[in-house]
């Protein structure tokens, strides 16, 4: 029998990929290829593609409830998993081993268990006056996703498409196949019928580009960079697709002068490190009244240096080396280094020093990109018009924070944000709340009820 790894899981069988080209997966703590997997083409998007077609009308004419049952048996197969997961995780992307089981693997098992309760409650029927209102599946969905949370992205599309009644072609993140090819042994184990689900390992601009412009792809779900995001959109949008899209974020962290300064700073600093920074979602702006300022950059500085030796590497050298290039570029342009800095903290992996840059302004560079590391700038403001006005300053919508004595005092204060979801002093991540962007930073939601229906679309019968 042919290893899992040699070919592309189309049509419920792994096969040999169209093409002989592959592509290495690196680990990036000590830069060593720990694997390859097949670099796959057009004509392998095309194969899997037209399974999915296949498969759609029976799955999608499937009840609610068994497809609830099948996502269940997943979830199961995900569980017990779970150490092989974390271990993959850790391996292709570098995230210590404790983060990835709580996290990388845990979360995605947690997403999974939801939709395989929302597929069976969800109302996939209602009633307008004279009208009955089926909620039907969108079709044939060609899903991309990054490699930061390799698998929690996988599952945070196909979890609802699958409820939803659709079928799914994956392109997964070329740093971050081999837990791609671990969900789709999952996916055979749970009873997943043939052709529901496939995966097309390879590059974005090949199989990505391949997956977005086919025309049997009803939706396109992509989550990534804004600049790749832009352009799916636009052929999406030219061949009349739904699309959905999770981009970048410039969040800020909002300490309002009430607020319990240590303690607003230490999660904040927690935030923008955890996974190496490389979260979307991240509060990458920390913005502090001016009486607090000095305090507040000290606070982060201390929390910061004792990220040193936890702090796992950035994904691979490119990344690296564009963070760096950041703090670089943030000092060069009038920004004062609190901790860490561009230099190598180790000879070996793609690390990168947990970062602290104090004295930013809103127009700098480090301010307004996203820089997908452990790089936390420190803002002034004056007053609350001056914080709201900087907060909503970029292009970015994605997420924030805001931290007051009063909670009252907090939300008036996230409900004039410009973002997608704020955490209230502190408040947790919700994996069943819509998680997706204002402006810039996407259209759509996913998680929860609300991911699921953006797989649905509507058919109105008039009696
Ligand atoms: P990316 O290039 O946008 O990659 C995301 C996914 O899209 C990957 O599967 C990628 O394939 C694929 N892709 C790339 N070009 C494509 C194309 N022309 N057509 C279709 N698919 C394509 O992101 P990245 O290079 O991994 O990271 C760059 C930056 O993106 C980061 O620094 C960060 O700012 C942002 N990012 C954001 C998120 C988020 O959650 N919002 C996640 C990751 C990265 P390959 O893997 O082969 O490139
Ligand atoms: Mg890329």
């Amino acid at each position: 029998m042919m290893k899992a790894h040699d070919g592309m899981y189309i049509g419920g069988d792994w096969r040999p990929a169209a093409g002989t080209d592959t592509i290495e997966v690196v680990n990036p703590v000590d830069e060593q290829v720990i694997d390859r997997v097949p670099a796959g083409t057009a004509e392998d998007v095309d194969a899997a593609v037209r399974a999915a077609r296949t498969a759609l009308p029976s799955w999608a004419a499937t009840p609610p409830a068994q497809r609830g049952a099948v996502i269940g048996a997943l979830r199961d197969a995900l569980a017990a998993r779970r150490e092989e997961i974390a271990e993959t995780v850790t391996a292709e992307l570098g995230s210590p081993l404790p983060f990835s089981q709580k996290v990388h693997a845990d979360l995605p098992i947690t997403v999974a268990g939801s939709y395989a309760e929302l597929a069976a409650t969800h109302a996939f029927e209602e009633k307008v006056g004279n009208s009955t209102v089926f909620h039907e599946p969108i079709g044939v969905v060609g899903a991309i996703t990054p490699w930061n949370y390799p698998l929690h992205q996988i599952v945070a599309k196909v979890a609802p498409a699958l409820a939803a009644g659709c079928t799914v072609v994956l392109k997964p993140a070329e740093d971050t196949p081999l837990v791609a090819q671990l969900f789709a042994e999952a996916v055979h184990e749970a009873g997943v019928p043939a052709g529901v689900f496939n995966l097309v390992t390879g590059l974005g601009a090949v199989a990505g580009q391949a997956l977005a412009a086919h025309d049997g792809v009803d939706m396109v779900s992509f989550t990534g960079s804004t600049a790749v995001g832009r352009g799916i959109g636009a052929t999406a949008g030219a061949a009349i697709k739904r699309v959905a899209l999770e981009l970048g974020g410039k969040s800020a962290n909002v300490i309002l002068p009430s607020a319990d300064l240590a303690k607003a700073v230490s999660v904040g600093v927690a935030n923008v490190m955890s996974n190496s920074g490389q979260t979307c979602s991240a509060w990458t702006r920390m913005l502090v009244h001016a009486s607090q300022y000095e305090e507040a950059v000290e606070l982060a500085a201390t929390a910061a240096a004792k990220y040193g030796e936890r702090l796992g590497p950035l994904v691979n050298a490119k990344q690296r080396d564009r963070v760096r290039g950041y703090i670089e570029k943030g000092l060069a342009e009038g920004a004062r280094l609190a901790a860490g800095g561009p230099e190598s903290p180790r000879e070996q992996g793609y690390f990168v020093s947990p970062t602290v840059l104090a004295d930013v302004t809103p127009e700098m560079t480090v301010a307004q990109e996203e820089i997908f590391g452990p790089v936390l700038s420190v803002l002034r403001y004056e007053d609350e018009e001056d914080a709201l006005r900087i907060a909503n300053g970029t292009v970015y919508g994605l997420a924030g924070a805001v931290w007051a004595a009063e909670e009252a005092e907090a939300v008036a204060f996230a409900r004039r944000m410009d973002t997608g979801q704020v955490d209230i002093n502190g408040g947790r991540f919700n994996p069943r709340a819509p998680f997706g962007g204002y402006k810039q930073s996407g259209v759509g939601r996913e998680l929860g009820a609300h991911g699921l229906v953006e797989y649905l679309q509507t058919k109105s019968l008039q009696f």
